[in-house]
This record gives C-alpha cells, structure tokens and sequence, in this order.
C-alpha cells in the first residue's frame, strides 16, 4: 500500500494528457498539456503507479495503424515520462464491448495489469464516459473539463479539478489528509465516538470509527435513535449509548435541560480518556462539545469551522466536497488514530449478521428500494414502479424492498413485476438481501450505503440537493442516475423545492436496465 488510499492514477490520453487532435496517427502532432509532466513527476515521486486509459476506435474505423498508435504514445512517453501500463479500447460505439468507455473494462484491466483493485485507482479524465468509467467499476472519478466537456458532465461528475496538476494536488491532498500528522506513542485507553443522525452518516463513518478502534483499548458510540440499527452493524464499537441530540435531530423536541443533564452524567459514566465527534459540514460538534467538557473528557476533537475557544483540543478543518468516508478519516488522524495497514478505507458491516427471514431465490436477483428517509431523494412511485416493470421485462428477478412504514410503497411498486419484501426485515436483514443481490437500485439513502458496505453495486438514482462526491456510494461500482444540474442541486432540502420533482422524475427506465446491465453482465 503506497497511499492510504490510492495505489494507481489512471489517466484518459487525448483532452488530459495531450491535446485533443482528432484520431491522431502522427507522432508530430503529440503535444501535452501544460503542466502535464511536472503532474506526472510528483505521483511517480510518491509511489504511485501510472496507467493510460484510452479509446482509440480511430483503429476499428481504419484512421490509423496500431503501428502509428504505438509511434504517438511512444512520443507521449518521450514528454511525459513512462507509463506503467497502456489499456486501449480499439472498438467503437457499434462493437459493443465491455472495455469502451463508459463500460468500466479499461478500468478493471489497468488495475489487474497494476496488481491493484479499481477502488484504490483514481481515473483522471475530462469527459462524463470518463467518469462514468470510473463509478461502474468503483474506482475514484475526477473530471478535468476542457472547452468541449458539456455543462452536465461536468455537474454530473464527482469532483471536478481546474486541469490535470490541479487533480494530482487533490489526489495528493486527500491521500494525505487521512494520515496522521502526529503519530499515536501507545494506544488511546476508552475512546468516545459519536455520530448522531441517520443511518447512512452512520456507516459513512464506520472507517474513520475503525481507525480509532485500532488505536483504544474500547470504543463507546453515541448514536441517535435513527442510526441505532447500523450502529449495531459497525465493526469496533464496543458499546453503544443512544440519545437524541436536539441540534443535530432534523426534526427536534426542544431542549430539556433535565434530558441535557441525563446526558452529560451518561456521558461521565463512560469515563472517557478523548472524544471524537464526527459530524456532517452543515452541524456543529460544539454543543456537546460543551457537555463533554461538563463530563469531565479531557480530550476532544472534532471537525469545526465555528471557532471552539476552549471546547476542543483538536480543531480540524476539512474541504467541502471529499467523500464523507474520508472526511471521518481525517478527523480520525487529526485526532492521531489511522487504519491499520490491511484494513482497506471501505465501508465495512460487522462479520456474521443474522440470515433474514425471508427465502431468497437463488441465482441472482437485483433489489429495487424505493423509499428514503428524505423525502426530495426518492424517485417519485410512478416511475419506481416502471422501473420494476423494465427489469422484469429484461429477464431479472426484482425483490422490493422498504422499511416497515413504507408497507403500501413497495406493495404498489412491486405490483409491476417484483416480489413485495416491504417491512419483512430490520437493516441487517436488508444488509444480507442486498449483499446477495446483483445490484441495487436506490436513491441517496441509507441502503445505498448498506450496499458499499456489502461490496453490492448501486444504481444510484441520486437527487443533486447534496454533493454526489460527498455522499455518493462509496469505492463500490456506481452508475448515477438522475439529472445532476436541476435546480434543488446543492439545498440540501428534506422536500424537493421544484414542482414535479424534475431531477428524478425523468430519470428513463430504458437507462436503469442499462446500468444493470453494465455494472451486473450476463
Ligand atoms: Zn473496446
């Protein structure tokens, strides 16, 4: 393992490398970008490896040679330094192959010619066939846009950098952020975390909770009562106490000051050697920042731009934008606790979950899941239901799953083809019908993690009110669905603020049994 995070940099040749010269042949006409090599030399100077991702169907169309093909790159060696692999799709749109971008075959062959996985590889490209590459086989996007990128591949893209030296300073930036500065002398004794919201926050954080855990003695997990069923899924937590914090809550009680004091004795009676509290950018720590100082927790350190004064001894600081995973990482080795070598930066569920009620039909099934504990990110009923019917219509065996509130939802959208699972399992039984399915259809809620956690691949069928870099599913393959420039992009809203709910009302279910297809063939 070079970086903590990344082994490899995969990087799309013509537009990102060199100049775009259209089905080039000519060694000649090879000019690189400005700032290419110098790029090039600081990821060859910190290990990483390097590989060239490239359609070329200018040789299924008779433009050029292999021989000229091979001349031009051998020129791009002689500026940009060597590459450690080639992978070069030789066909075009019509031969259907799985290794012609947006299909993810040049990313899974770069990798394997790497010695690596396609999660530990960032792909640098400046069109979305780039990106979407990337997502379907689970490895890290970042868009280099050049004048011909159009506006939605770029708002679709999971994180954008001004040119190729601008992706290796953040490729560099985020392998760096999760490694500790000051390096633990011994073990930390019982370790507060907390992560109060929902279930997905809570998996989200389940790398940074099992970098701390490699580094105390015992673990205690604060959770609020909407995450308490994937609190108890997370490896490295030792016990669990769940409260209601009223400035966290989406929907809060007001504060009680009688509840407050309950907590902060709660909080003295876990006899706490540090805190680590883990938030979202848009919530404070400092409120129980203040009761953990109240507790009597000599150590505490949490992510805050507000100003803490006294309240935390580890002030960090984090980028908007960097995958929640990661963010809870670099909080952790502000704090000085990092993953053990071995345990890769991945979502990850407790080992030996319950098997659920419910018989699963063997040889494959894709799960369709179509609620959401946030109302502007569920694909409106109508067309899940639609959804259903495509996949059904395509051969698959669709299981709809939802929680028990959501019993009339799946009911309708079942109807159209699938098996009804609504209300039969609580979230480890969901975890196990997820980690058999070929894939999971979802909107940016808690399942969507539960399948990243699984190693499951997602349809992420993903409202644009949050980042899709930040919360989108995380180092597992991903096809993204939904218009990402609609106008609820970036709100944040709990309901969608446009009529007709427009960033996944039109989402085509011809395009959801595409992605199917992509991310689960034959
Ligand atoms: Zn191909």
């Amino acid at each position: 393992m070079l970086t903590p995070l990344y082994d490899a940099v995969l990087l799309d040749r013509d537009g990102t490398l060199v100049e775009d010269v259209p089905y080039n042949g000519d060694p000649e006409k090879v000019r690189p970008l400005p700032g290419a090599r110098a790029a090039l030399d600081r990821l060859r100077a910190a290990g990483v490896r390097l590989a060239v991702v490239t359609n070329q169907s200018g040789l299924a169309r008779g433009y050029f040679t292999e021989r000229q093909m091979h001349a031009v790159h051998a020129r791009i060696e002689e500026l940009l330094g060597p590459f450690d692999h080639w992978a070069v799709c030789p066909h075009d749109d019509t031969d259907g192959c799985a290794c012609r971008k947006p299909a993810p075959g040049l990313v899974h062959e770069a990798a394997r010619a790497l010695g690596t996985a396609p999660r530990r590889c960032v792909l640098v490209g400046d069109i979305g066939r780039d990106m979407a590459a990337a997502l379907a086989a689970g490895a890290t996007g970042i868009l280099v846009p050049t004048p011909v990128t159009r506006p939605e591949e770029v708002a679709e893209a999971p994180a954008v950098a001004r040119d190729l030296p601008g992706a290796v300073a953040e490729i560099l930036r985020r392998a760096r952020a999760v490694r500790p500065v000051v390096p633990r002398a011994g073990r930390a004794g019982t370790v507060l975390v907390v992560r109060s919201d929902s279930a997905g926050d809570v998996l989200v954080t389940g790398p940074g909770i099992r970098a701390v855990a490699a580094g105390a003695e015992r673990v205690v997990l604060l959770c609020g009562p909407r995450g308490r069923a994937a609190a108890e899924l997370l490896p490295g937590v030792d016990e669990l106490i769940e409260w209601r914090l009223p400035w966290i809550d989406g929907s809060p009680e007001p504060v009680d000051p009688d509840d407050m004091r309950r907590l902060t004795a709660r909080l003295a009676a876990v006899g706490a050697d540090e805190a680590v509290v883990f938030t979202s950018f848009h919530q404070s720590p400092l409120p129980l920042a203040l009761l953990l100082r109240m507790a009597g927790v000599p150590r505490v350190s949490a992510i805050s731009d507000d100003y803490p004064g006294s309240l935390l001894d580890v002030r960090h600081r984090a980028p908007v934008g960097v995958p929640e995973p990661e963010r809870a990482l670099s909080l952790a080795a502000a704090a000085g606790f990092a993953l053990p070598a071995g345990d890769e930066p991945v979502l990850r569920l407790r080992a030996g979950l319950p098997a659920p009620a419910v018989d699963l039909p063997a040889g494959g099934y894709v799960v369709v899941h179509p609620g959401s504990s946030v109302p502007a990110r569920a694909c409106p009923p109508e067309r899940c239901t639609e959804i259903v019917a495509a996949l059904a219509a395509d051969g698959h065996r669709v299981l709809v799953t939802g929680g028990p509130g959501e019993r009339e939802l799946t009911a309708r959208v079942a109807a159209a083809g699938g098996t009804d699972l609504g209300g039969t399992t609580d979230l480890a039984g969901l975890a196990r019908i997820v980690a058999g399915a070929r894939c999971l259809v979802v909107g940016n809620t808690g399942p969507a993690h539960l399948a990243a956690a699984v190693g499951t691949p997602v349809v992420s069928l993903f409202a644009p009110t949050v980042p899709f870099g930040q919360w989108g599913p995380y180092r597992v393959p991903t096809v993204r669905l939904g218009d990402a420039g609609a106008a609820c992009r970036d709100t944040r809203a709990a309901t969608c603020p446009v009529a007709g709910h427009p960033c996944l009302g039109g989402v085509d279910p011809a395009a959801v049994v595409a992605a199917v297809r992509r991310l689960a063939p034959g």
